[in-house]
């Protein structure tokens, strides 16, 4: 982490054009060179922790985009999530995210509740492969889940169960909110939640992440396999018995699955049943974030939805059209920036709706937590 820091501190920034983050602020405190070199003056004592002095520490989602432009690998993304962490153990959180660990805690039991509420007769403990859609598909897209159920169906996975557990979320959103211990602790949980399944399909791009990458750091033995729902619907889309629409969709790439996860053919695969693939200028591997990560929403939610928009301005530049996408919380992002002649789907919907496959939506209360 200290290498990388001063790595950065000395940078002629180099990636600075390739943060979502400080583009869509316009604040050049918000560049990732900056961020991390105002991260280097709080580890040398160089300056106090306080909430003005850290607030570049939360200007970031982890995306990853820096890093593909550094020559030397360097990672601002986890290094500042390191920074929040530092912060949080020196009782400096961000102020949007104090009382955080309590908040999520609740939010966890009210997401678990809320699921077994609305799909008592699609949950099970163990199985051979299982579907965690994740706490914002729980909070905000329950037609995605009875669109990805009905879809799984359809394909002739019907004997795919949703995890019944205590658990709604992964644990990412306490790496990003600077509470480490808490993660470990929670995904030791999590872990023993999906121990009676063989593979699990995470809806999620983000928790995928987390639990292929952070949890083997933190110690955490998961003996499940755990891959997208991308993975799973792609070999079986074919058996999607429909007449072609062969509408043409723009596929945004989850920065998370795009660059952490190397999730990228898969759901071009599965769309490309069902309609015509097209592609954002910033793509696969160079995908440009919704600002839908790192928790940017709870603490500068006016930033993350100025992400989202620029996101879809490309869209709306040329004529509209629909947008799909393969994680729950870049469905909730841009959904609510998308301009009107822009619809967003998340991919089981959209693949739900062009092959007709039909289901039918819950109606969940609604929450702004995350
Ligand atoms: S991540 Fe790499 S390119 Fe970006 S500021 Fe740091 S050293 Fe420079
Ligand atoms: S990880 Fe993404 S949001 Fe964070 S500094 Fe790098 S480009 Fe910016």
């Amino acid at each position: 982490m200290a290498r990388q820091l001063d790595y950065c501190t000395f940078c002629p920034k180099m990636c600075r054009h390739a943060c979502p983050v400080s583009t869509a602020s316009g604040r050049e405190t918000y560049i990732p060179q900056v961020k991390m070199d105002r991260l280097n003056q709080l580890r040398l004592s160089h300056s106090t922790w306080t909430t003005e002095t850290t607030d570049p520490l939360w200007a970031c989602t982890g995306c990853r985009h820096c890093t593909m432009y550094c020559d030397h690998g360097n990672e601002p993304g986890l290094v500042l999530f390191s920074g929040r962490a530092a912060a949080v153990s020196r009782g400096v959180p961000h102020p949007a995210l104090t009382n955080y660990s309590e908040r999520f805690r609740a939010r966890e039991q009210r997401l678990a509740a809320q699921l077994q509420s609305l799909f008592p007769d699609n949950l099970a403990t163990e199985g051979e492969v299982g579907f965690w859609p994740g706490c914002d598909a729980i909070d905000k897209g329950t037609a995605d889940i009875a669109a990805s159920l009905a879809l799984l169906d359809r394909v002739g996975l019907s004997a795919v169960r949703l995890v019944d557990a205590p658990q709604a979320c992964a644990g990412y959103p306490l790496l990003a909110a600077g509470h480490p211990d808490l993660f470990r602790w929670h995904a030791g949980r999590v872990a023993q939640s999906l121990r009676g399944f063989r593979k699990v399909a995470m809806g999620c791009s983000a928790c995928l992440y987390a639990m292929r990458a952070q949890y083997p750091a933190e110690g955490v033995n998961l003996r499940t396999e755990v891959v997208s729902l991308a993975e799973l619907l792609a070999p079986a889309a074919q058996n999607l018995a429909c007449s072609l629409q062969r509408r043409s969709v723009y596929y945004h790439d989850p920065c998370y699955h795009a660059r952490y996860n190397g999730v990228i053919d898969q759901p071009r695969k599965a769309l490309s049943q069902l309609a015509q693939v097209r592609e954002f200028a910033w793509n696969k591997g160079d995908t440009e974030c919704c600002g839908g990560g790192g928790l940017l929403p709870k603490t500068m939610p006016l930033v993350a939805d100025q992400m989202a928009k620029r996101r879809l301005a490309e869209v709306q530049a040329t004529g509209g059209g629909m947008v799909v996408t393969s994680c729950s919380t870049c469905s909730f992002m841009l959904k609510r920036n998308a301009p009107p002649n822009v619809e967003v789907a998340n991919l089981a919907t959209a693949m739900a709706q062009l092959s007709e496959t039909a289901f039918t939506a819950p109606i969940t209360p609604p929450d702004d937590e995350m």
